[in-house]
C-alpha cells in the first residue's frame, strides 16, 4: 500500500484516478483548487477511510508526505484554460517546479500529464513521441500548449539534473462520464446539445478530426506507465488512434441520442489545430498497453451518464 497524491483529482479525469488507486489499495491524497473540478466527482469516497482531500492551489508550495505523485491539475478544455490565461502558464510551469521539489524532497516517482497539444497544429500525421510540434507562442492557446512544453522540459530537468524518477505522459482527447456538462469540450458539448434538443455547434466546416480515447482505457495507461519499469520516463502517447471528423462525431451522437437536433455551422476557433492522431507503438511495446473501447459503446455510458445529470 502506498500514500499517492493526486493533483487535479477532482476534475475529470483526477476523479477516475483517485477510484482506480483506492481500488488497487492505495491511500490518496486529492489535492485541487475546484477550479474546473467538481466536489461531486469525489462525494462518494468522502467516506471513504483512505481516502483524503485538500483544497489548494498547486501553484503555491506543498509540503506532505506521500510515496508517490500523480500530476493532473490543469484546466484541460479550451474555455476553461483561456479564461484566466496567466494562471493557466502558472498551473502548468510553477505547479510542476512545486511538485517536482516535492518529488525532489521526498525522492519519489512523480507523473506529468501532459498533452497531445504539444504538437499543436501538427505539420506530420499520425504524430510519433519524436515529432517537435507545430505550436504558436502568442496565440490564444499558447499558455496551455507552451505551459505543457515548458512543464515537459521541468521534468527532464529535474530527472537528468536531480536524477528523479519521472513519467511523463501525453495525453489525446479523452471522454466519458463525470465530464463537466459546461466543459465546453466537444463530446460533452454535442451530447449535452443533442439530448436537450438543441442546435450541434459545428465550428469550421466539421472536416477537422480528433482521436477519442475513453477515459477507462486512459486510466489503465495512466496506472501502466506509472507502474512501469524504473528508467523509462517517455514521453509516451496515450490515445485512441482511430480518428473521425468531428462530422462524424456528431451523426453518431444524434443517432444514439435519437435526437432531432440539427447541425448548426459556427466559425472555427484560432489556432483550432486541424487533425490529431497518436502513434501508440511505445505504449504498446513498453507498457503492453494498447486501447479496448469502440468510441461508439464509450458514447453510450457517457451519453447515459449525462442524461443522469442534466
Ligand atoms: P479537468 O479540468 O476536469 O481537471 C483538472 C483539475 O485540475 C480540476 O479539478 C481543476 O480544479 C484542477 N486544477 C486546475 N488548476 C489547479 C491548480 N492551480 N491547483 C490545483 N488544482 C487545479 O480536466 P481533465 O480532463 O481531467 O484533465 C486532467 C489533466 O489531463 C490536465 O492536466 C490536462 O491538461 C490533461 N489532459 C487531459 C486531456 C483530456 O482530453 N481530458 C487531454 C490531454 C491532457
Ligand atoms: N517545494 C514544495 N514542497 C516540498 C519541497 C519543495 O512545494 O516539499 C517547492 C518549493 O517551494 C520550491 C520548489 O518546490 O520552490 C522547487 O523545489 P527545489 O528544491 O527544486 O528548488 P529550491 O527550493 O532550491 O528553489
Ligand atoms: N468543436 C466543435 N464544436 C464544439 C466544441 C468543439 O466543433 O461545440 C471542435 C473544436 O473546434 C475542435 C474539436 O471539436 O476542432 C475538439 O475540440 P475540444 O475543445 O474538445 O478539444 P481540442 O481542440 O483541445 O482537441
Amino acid at each position: 500500500m502506498k500514500r499517492i497524491l493526486v493533483t487535479g483529482g477532482s476534475g475529470f479525469l483526477g476523479s477516475h484516478l483517485c477510484d482506480k488507486l483506492l481500488q488497487e489499495g492505495n491511500e490518496v491524497l486529492c489535492v485541487d483548487n475546484l477550479f474546473t473540478g467538481r466536489k461531486v466527482n469525489i462525494e462518494h469516497l468522502s467516506s471513504h477511510k483512505k481516502f483524503e482531500f485538500l483544497r489548494h492551489d498547486i501553484t503555491f508550495p506543498l509540503y506532505v508526505e506521500v510515496d508517490e505523485i500523480y500530476n493532473l491539475a490543469c484546466p484541460a478544455s479550451p474555455i476553461h484554460y483561456q479564461f484566466d490565461p496567466v494562471q493557466t502558464t502558472k498551473t502548468s510551469v510553477l505547479g510542476a517546479i512545486n511538485m517536482l521539489g516535492l518529488a525532489k524532497r521526498l525522492k519519489v516517482r512523480i507523473l506529468q500529464a501532459s498533452t497531445s497539444e504539444v504538437y499543436g497544429d501538427p505539420e506530420i500525421h499520425p504524430q510519433p513521441e519524436s515529432y517537435k510540434g507545430s505550436v504558436s507562442t502568442t496565440g490564444i492557446r499558447a499558455c496551455y500548449d507552451e505551459g505543457k512544453r515548458c512543464s515537459e522540459t521541468l521534468f527532464f530537468d529535474y530527472h537528468r539534473q536531480h536524477g528523479l524518477d519521472i513519467k511523463v505522459m501525453r495525453i489525446f482527447n479523452t471522454y466519458g462520464p463525470r465530464m463537466n456538462p459546461d466543459d465546453g469540450r466537444v463530446v460533452s458539448n454535442f451530447i449535452v446539445q443533442a439530448l436537450r434538443g438543441e442546435d450541434i455547434t459545428i465550428f469550421g466546416d466539421g472536416m477537422q478530426t480528433r482521436s477519442f480515447c475513453y477515459v477507462s482505457d486512459l486510466i489503465d495507461g495512466m496506472y501502466k506507465l506509472m507502474n512501469s519499469k524504473k528508467g523509462f520516463t517517455g514521453p509516451v502517447n496515450i490515445g485512441n488512434p482511430v480518428e473521425f471528423t468531428m462530422l462524424e462525431l456528431a451523426e453518431l451522437v444524434i443517432k444514439l441520442t435519437e435526437s432531432k437536433s440539427k447541425l448548426r455551422f459556427l466559425p472555427l476557433p484560432q489556432d483550432d489545430p486541424l487533425q490529431r492522431q497518436p502513434i501508440i507503438q511505445l505504449a504498446k511495446e513498453e507498457l503492453g498497453w494498447e486501447p479496448k473501447v469502440k468510441l461508439e459503446e464509450g458514447l453510450i455510458e457517457s451519453i447515459k451518464y449525462f442524461k443522469s445529470i442534466i
